[in-house]
């Protein structure tokens, strides 16, 4: 075999199909830019979502397409362009890509320790994230992140978000005296903190701002919706039949705003013993059926491990402390889906764009 022509190796990777859009590269224009120097091949493609899995797909599928061509060596370096919801002139945060609402129907289904080690799982893969504790009722973000102290601002106009682990983060705990004291709020007193929350905070150029919120009401998806375009909600819920009834009404809520539900968590899932037997504490199939009402993915399930409760009583998530465990990598799992299932939306929506207008790279070459 000859070497490798620019051509033909610009070819073979045009041809390579994208797994999230399942299209070429070349259809999609996502191939970047392609070099060859002395039979090695240096090719940028983007992709728009962090998700390892996607990336090693890529990989390997680039790998396969060259290997006729008598490429031995490439380099390939991915650039990842999230994409973004349509902010109307009005947005408060129009530099925010994504803004994503954790809902559960009611309290203790592990809603917070869902956001927060979603929010963790995202910022891992690379990407630029906020978390906004919007739960009034019981605020949790500065225990589980184990932050104290109270936002600061710089201009005394805008309010800085502190930040762990490379978040961004808001809670209402930063305000209160006594994070765990609960706080009873009306209505209008809510609507005016979200409002702050999202306004005054100088959240920056981000990928993901997460947003927690209380359970049970619609209170928050309501305010935001009111204000910006939410780009989707994940439902958490757990197994049980009870938790369900619950869930439906967010569900309904959500569809009601026109909020694109973008799946659904079943969290405290199995419970898996030291001899690897699994056990359905709380029943099954919960996730599966609210999914099905919701006509969402079901993002994954969590399992129910003592270690998530004590990692994130100590101010690290597990995610972040022990990634390789099992509910760790569920996690990261379920940020990966949430990341690609965001890349298909936008791409449905506005028929074929991968990457929003005016954003992303300006490096972009014409080959051949
Ligand atoms: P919510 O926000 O829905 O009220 P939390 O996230 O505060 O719920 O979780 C309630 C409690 O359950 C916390 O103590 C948390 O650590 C624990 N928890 C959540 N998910 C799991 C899990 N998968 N396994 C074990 N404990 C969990």
């Amino acid at each position: 075999m000859g070497s490798p022509t620019l051509d033909a190796v610009t070819e073979a990777l045009r041809n390579v199909e994208d797994p999230i859009f399942q299209k070429p590269l070349g259809a999609l224009g996502t191939l970047i830019d392609v070099r060859l120097d002395k039979g090695r091949v240096w090719a940028k493609v983007r992709v728009s979502s962090p998700s390892e899995e996607v990336r090693q797909t890529i990989q390997t599928r680039v790998e396969t397409a060259l290997e006729p061509v008598g490429v031995e060596f490439v380099e390939l370096e991915l650039e990842v362009n999230v994409p973004t919801r349509e902010a109307t002139s009005t947005d408060p945060i129009p530099e925010v890509r994504n803004v994503i609402l954790v809902m559960s129907g009611k309290g203790g289904v592990g809603k917070s320790t869902v956001a927060t080690n979603l929010a963790l799982a995202l910022r891992r893969l690379g990407t630029r994230v906020g978390l906004l504790d919007a739960d009034i009722y019981g605020p949790s973000l500065p225990t589980m992140l184990g932050i104290e102290g109270h936002p600061t601002s710089k201009d005394g106009k805008r309010i800085q978000p502190l930040q762990r682990f490379g978040i961004k983060l808001m809670s209402i705990g930063f305000l209160l005296e006594d994070p765990k004291q609960a706080i009873v709020w009306r209505g209008p007193m809510l609507h005016g903190a979200l409002q702050q929350f999202v306004s005054d905070v100088d959240w920056g150029p981000l990928d993901y701002l997460i947003i927690d919120s209380p359970p049970g009401t619609g209170d928050v998806a309501l305010t935001l919706a009111q204000k910006l375009r939410i780009t989707g909600a994940i439902i958490v819920t757990t197994p049980q039949e009870v938790a369900l009834q619950d869930v439906y009404k967010s569900v309904s809520m959500c569809q009601k705003l026109n909020i694109p539900i973008l799946g659904v968590v079943e969290n405290m899932s199995h419970f898996m013993d030291s001899a690897g037997v699994k056990h359905e504490l709380f029943g099954s199939g919960g996730g599966e059926k609210i999914a099905e009402f919701a006509e969402a993915p079901l993002f994954g399930r969590v399992p129910i491990d003592s270690q998530v409760r004590e990692w994130g009583d100590q101010g690290t998530p597990i995610v972040q402390a022990a990634p390789a465990s099992p509910a760790g990598q569920a996690f990261t799992g379920i940020a990966d889906a949430l990341a690609e299932q965001i890349a298909k939306e936008h791409f449905n929506r506005s028929e074929g764009e991968t990457a929003p207008e005016g954003e992303g790279p300006k490096r972009l070459r014409i080959l051949r």
